[in-house]
């Protein structure tokens, strides 16, 4: 599996983040802080922009580093993704991606 794909199963590639973060794109932090602090209904300032992917060495945006549950759970069973885990079909940590995006449950098929 790629090394790109998150824990969940997102695309870590075609995050806004890490994109702006591989081209140094302020435009793109910028855009990407303004739709996120929307989504979330929490201010987030575009210099808080800069990661490199869950699962890739490297600056990793705060909330996916510290406060990702679907990450930290997949660490703390010694997983590299839910798609390790034998009970990814009606977990509620990963449902909040997994109702939204069927391509995240694809990329977990490797
Ligand atoms: S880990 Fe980084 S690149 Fe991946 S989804 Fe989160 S913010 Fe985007
Ligand atoms: S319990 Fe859920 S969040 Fe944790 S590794 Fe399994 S599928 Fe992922």
């Amino acid at each position: 599996m790629r090394v790109l794909i998150g824990c969940c199963g997102l695309d870590c590639e075609q995050c806004g983040a890490y994109i702006a973060t591989k081209n140094d794109d302020d435009a793109l932090r910028e855009k990407t802080a303004k739709e996120w602090t929307e989504m979330n209904n929490h201010l987030i300032k575009p210099e808080w922009i800069n990661c490199e992917g869950c699962r890739a060495d490297g600056i990793k945006f705060h909330y996916c580093s510290e406060m990702c549950e679907i990450r930290k759970c997949v660490h703390n069973k010694g997983f590299e993704t839910c798609g390790d885990c034998p009970e990814m079909v009606g977990c509620e940590t990963v449902k909040m991606i997994h109702e939204h995006c069927d391509e995240a449950i694809d990329n977990l098929k490797g």
